[in-house]
């Protein structure tokens, strides 16, 4: 008789879970692990698909037991536990890799430092008015894991962070989307800029000459990577600043995309998301779309009428003629960086949080041109008040959003904006960046 293969997975989260429920159903032996507690819900599946798991604590006899790990991305591979699997030679892997053994379906996947979940749902929301039988996995809703369990499509539009990326080994992305790279998360590559470049060219491996490549090509980080390297998939770069000749391009305010010497055409004022770089995040929404062969009339309709995702340059309400714009997802500088690019009228800015290992300095030509004052909101803003200080007149510090929603009505005036767009993590006051941009919204709603 054949060995049964053991599996465990690390984690107890959406993906831990998801990756659980398809191994106990493709016939695994499954052990779920987390060293903190299991929330209720996940718990409930897992007694109800009769998983093994145990919570606040790693049995490590069970984990070394297993043949494969499916570790979920908030664990550190550099964490001693992965460690020893690793000298254990038991392979570690992502949960996309181990769901994507179990499906053909035609992988979509989106990474970059910023603007993963816009790209991810605006494909997303293409495929779906071209009535493909497509699903979303990633940051949002179910796992990718779940879902091949459960109703496998034939499309998947999936958003990868590095974290994924680095658990990836057999895994192919038949178009592969990788939309910009500035330091982030350097925390976890030692921090060593070309590993986690490396973690992000993790999206084009195993692709061949059938597979796509659509990448920023005004990125220099990008730009240099590809210079060293050999590609095999077809290369459709976006560009704003000159024409491509396959891919796409801006020439007289119009979105240009050009695939096997066929256009479509359409003005970026047209386009749902507006700034800059959601222009980049649709160019290469649009190309991905061509690709599916999606017509013409589909991709420039839902390029026009995306509802652009919760927390991202949101709009929250205008009172006494001051805008109040919430972007709480911008959880780096250069994030923040096209927040402030693309405001046209004056800013009360509501910064601050974590700090990641910030370069303020990039921010401070935008500052000076738009910024009339800072409200700091974070445990410790130091590094923010000496970056600005002497740039911008007043510089206040709040220590809730209710406090720096009610500063900042104090400082903005008639036709002025106030944008929250911290350029840091939200852990140090908030639950999460949805925490935090939930409490300005509500602080706004209270005026
Ligand atoms: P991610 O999933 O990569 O974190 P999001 O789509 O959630 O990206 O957006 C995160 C932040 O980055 C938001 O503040 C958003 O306005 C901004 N953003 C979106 N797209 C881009 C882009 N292409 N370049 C830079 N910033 C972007």
């Amino acid at each position: 008789m054949n060995e049964v293969i053991k599996i465990a997975v690390l984690g107890g989260g959406e993906s831990g879970v998801g990756a659980a429920v398809l191994a106990k159903k493709k016939g695994f032996e499954v052990f779920l692990s987390d060293c903190g507690e299991i929330a209720e819900k996940y718990r409930n599946v897992l007694s109800h698909n009769e998983i093994d798991w145990e919570e606040n604590q790693h049995s490590e006899s069970k984990i070394f037991d297993a043949h494969e790990v499916i570790k979920s991305p908030g664990i550190s591979e550099k964490v001693p536990l992965i460690q020893k699997l690793k000298t254990a030679k038991i392979p570690v892997i992502s949960e996309i890799e181990f769901a994507g053994r179990f499906t053909d379906a035609c992988m979509i996947c989106v990474t970059g430092s910023n603007g993963k979940t816009t790209t991810t749902q605006l494909i997303y929301h293409i495929l779906k008015k071209a009535n493909f039988n497509v699903g979303i996995a990633g940051n949002v809703g179910k796992s990718l894991a779940l879902q091949v369990a459960d109703d496998n499509c034939d499309y998947y539009v999936v958003e990868l962070s590095s974290f994924q990326l680095d658990g990836m080994i057999e895994f192919k992305a038949n178009i592969a989307i990788l939309l910009n790279i500035t330091p982030d998360h350097l925390d976890r590559y030692e921090n060593e800029m070309q590993q986690y470049v490396d973690s992000k060219f993790r999206i084009i491996q195993n692709q061949t000459e059938n597979d796509h490549f659509i990448f920023w090509n005004d990125d220099p980080i990008i730009s240099k990577e590809l210079r060293k390297k050999q590609i095999q998939g077809k290369q459709l770069p976006f560009s704003s600043k000159s024409k491509v000749e396959e891919g796409a391009y801006i020439e007289n305010e119009q979105v240009v995309i050009n695939l096997n010497n066929n256009k479509t055409t359409m003005s970026i004022h047209d386009l749902a998301l507006q700034g800059k770089h959601n222009v980049q995040n649709s160019m290469a929404g649009g190309i991905a779309a061509r690709v599916l062969e999606i017509r013409k009339e589909i991709i420039r309709e839902s390029l026009s009428d995306f509802q652009n995702v919760e927390h991202r340059l949101e709009f929250v309400a205008r009172v006494h003629g001051i805008e109040f714009i919430n972007d709480s997802k911008a959880t780096n500088v250069n994030s923040t960086w096209y927040a402030l690019e693309s405001m046209s009228k004056p800013v009360v800015w509501i910064v601050g949080g974590v700090d990641k290992g910030n370069d303020y300095e990039l921010l401070n030509p935008l500052v000076n041109q738009k910024v009339k004052a800072i409200i700091c909101l974070g445990k410790d803003n130091s590094k923010i008040i000496e970056a600005f200080t002497g740039n911008v007149e007043n510089i206040v510090e709040a220590k809730s959003a209710m406090e720096a929603v009610g500063l900042s009505y104090q400082f903005a005036t008639k036709g002025e904006i106030v944008l929250l767009s911290p350029a840091c993590a939200s852990f140090d006051l908030f639950d999460d960046f949805e925490d935090r941009g939930n409490k300005f919204k509500s602080a706004v709603k209270a005026l």
